[in-house]
């Protein structure tokens, strides 16, 4: 299986386990050198999504791209659920204000809890500490706090 169809299929077996709403969206998957992050995504048209994931992610456990993807994928949903109104200054408060992208950031990463790859983000999350990738607040929750609410949920 090549590179591109493995995270195809780990695409897959996320939006069928835990955002079904995403079903019917083109999402497009894959590898290439991003520069400051370890996935991205972005609006290709109407009905489309892309989900690039850094090269260095490319032998990196199934668990740690599956916990990347998870996010990347609840940032789709709640940009579709909203899609009807966000406007171009909520584009803009993103890219402006720490504070709404941390908000942002924080609800993206409780969405991929709620939806059971608590896990997952925890190991992705520990994985790119260990790589050296600096964590900072406006990047969602920390590991201490979902394993705060990990621990909780059980
Ligand atoms: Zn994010």
């Amino acid at each position: 299986m090549s590179k591109v169809e493995n995270l195809t299929k780990i695409r897959d077996r996320i939006i069928i386990k835990s955002f079904p709403e995403l079903m019917d969206y083109d999402i497009q998957v894959e590898y290439n050198d991003l520069k400051d992050a370890l996935l991205e995504y972005g609006e290709l048209s109407e009905e489309g999504f892309y989900i690039e994931v850094d090269t260095s992610l490319e032998n990196a456990p199934e668990k740690v791209i599956e916990g990347g993807m998870a996010h990347e994928l609840s940032h789709i949903l709640t940009d579709k659920k909203e899609s009807k109104n966000l406007t171009f200054r909520d584009k803009l408060a993103y890219k402006l204000s720490e504070k709404y992208r941390t908000l942002d950031e924080r609800n993206t990463d409780l969405l991929v809890i709620i939806r059971g790859f608590g896990n997952q983000l925890l190991t992705f999350l520990k994985y790119a500490e260990e790589k050296g990738f600096p964590h900072y607040k406006e990047d969602g929750l920390s590991i201490r706090e979902i394993e705060a609410l990990l621990s909780k949920a059980i």
